[in-house]
């Protein structure tokens, strides 16, 4: 038999006596009832007394030493002892877990912030504090956005998406960059991880004027030689057996020409801040005019339509959009065959403005799609060439959306075609007339 068992056995076992001594003593006095309810009484008020010892010491635990009292009571003592014990063990165990998680967070190179759901700061490490300059008195409890409140911070954390960091220029020290991450855990609770990357942007700068140095260079003496080839082109006592190797050589003279354009353009791009505001853009006005320029070229798809579902304009740098959309529509036309065909859509729902091209070329295969805005990238290396393309078109595109707070979607099916739609948010979207009906051109 357990000890437990036991017990229990032993506290019937003298209930039971309690009630016939009682009750026999009672009979001898000629009142057996009198004497039960006397050993009754008895009994009970020592139970009571033993529960306001074990009370007592419950209260007082933690000095005083537990009650020495048998059977039954006693087991409840020693389980309640082991219980506390048990609990100090792990009590003292998550303390120095604790503890030890303080201590590595602190240690971290990077910044750690915990916010609750409302984005009110829990808790932040010390390189935190240094490099939001936090102060551990004030601002806990303080709403995250009240202060960090550079817009395109405060713009990545309503938005909710939070697959990449955000890069913030702190208001408070020159040329000083931050790099913002969050990972939502929990019920709600947001961590926020910060680190320097005043050096990377550094580095990125000089590699930028680099670019731009260069390309600039390099434009003055290719303007010459060009000015030369096309010379030489038009001299009509020139030696036939020359007239092929110099209208190659215009040939790569204008990709030269067509590359270094478009790294300019990138370089400015991505000197200037993102387009604040902006004018109006006439989307329908603009997709008639990249029609033109396509069905301007020497050989072109077969039909070239323009949709345009919303009269709404589209708010952003009018140059950059016109750069962006005609990169679009100007692969469309080199990748599709005269045979083909090319549509361009404008339409705005409550997500914001779209603008898609849509062509039933070459298509893409599906492993080249995510790294198509990369500068130079090219699917068909042979193919890109004899079209002239500068391998940077894309890039631009990238960044003008960018700039504009849009992504870039392309969706592709080798051998039926490509679709590549430009998203905007509604913001972007200057009015939203209602729809007209589709207009092909
Ligand atoms: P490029 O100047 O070479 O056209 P881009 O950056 O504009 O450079 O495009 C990158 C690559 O993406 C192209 O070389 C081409 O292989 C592919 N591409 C772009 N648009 C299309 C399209 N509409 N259809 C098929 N391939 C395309």
């Amino acid at each position: 038999m357990e000890p437990a068992t036991q017990v229990w056995w032993f506290a019937a076992g003298r209930l039971l006596a309690t009630v016939l001594i009682g009750c026999g003593a009672g009979w001898l006095f000629g009142n057996p009832f009198g004497g039960l309810a006397i050993a009754l009484a008895l009994h009970l008020t020592w139970v009571l007394v033993n529960l306001v010892r074990l009370e007592w010491w419950l209260r007082h635990r933690n000095y005083a030493d537990p009650p020495d009292i048998g059977g039954v009571w006693g087991e409840v003592i020693s389980q309640i002892v082991r219980l506390h014990r048990r609990k100090r063990f792990h009590k003292q165990r998550f303390v120095q877990l604790m503890r030890q998680l303080q201590r590595s967070t602190a240690a971290l190179p990077n910044g750690v912030v915990i916010l609750n759901a409302q984005r009110e700061i829990v808790w932040f490490n010390r390189m935190a504090a240094r490099l939001l300059n936090l102060r551990r008195t004030g601002d806990l409890g303080m709403r995250i956005e009240h202060l960090l409140r550079e817009p395109e911070f405060v713009r990545y954390l309503a938005k909710g998406d939070y697959s990449n960091p955000v890069v913030i220029r702190q208001s408070s020290a020159d040329e000083c960059y931050l790099s913002l991450q969050v990972a939502p855990y929990g019920d709600g609770q947001l961590l926020l991880l910060v680190s320097d990357v005043s050096r990377q942007m550094r580095l990125e700068a000089v590699r930028r004027d680099f670019v731009a140095n260069a390309s600039h260079e390099l434009r003055s003496p290719l303007t010459v030689v060009s000015g030369y080839l096309e010379t030489l082109g038009a001299d009509g006592s020139l030696d036939p057996e020359l007239r092929g190797p110099i209208a190659e050589m215009r040939r790569q003279a204008e990709r030269m020409t067509a590359i270094i354009r478009d790294l300019l353009e990138l370089s400015r791009l991505e000197e200037t801040d993102e387009v604040v505001g902006g004018e109006p853009v006439d989307v329908a006005a603009l997709a008639a005019l990249l029609r033109k320029d396509v069905l301007a070229r020497a050989v072109h798809p077969r039909e070239v339509r323009v949709r345009i579902d919303s009269e709404a304009r589209l708010l952003g740098d009018e140059p950059e959009i016109h750069s962006a959309f005609s990169n679009l529509v100007d692969n469309a036309a080199k990748y599709t065959p005269p045979e083909g065909s090319i549509e361009m859509r404008w339409w705005v729902d409550e997500d914001g403005g779209h603008f898609a091209v849509t062509d039933t070329g070459f298509g893409i295969p599906s492993e080249h799609i995510p790294r198509l805005t990369e500068r130079f990238y090219r699917v068909d290396a042979g193919r890109a060439r004899a079209t002239g393309g500068s391998g940077l078109g894309l890039a631009i595109v990238k960044h003008v959306l960018q700039r504009h707070h849009g992504t870039l979607e392309v969706r592709s099916q080798l051998g039926s075609g490509s679709t590549f739609t430009c998203h905007f948010p509604l913001e972007r979207v200057a009015a939203t007339a209602p729809a007209v009906s589709a207009a092909t051109a």
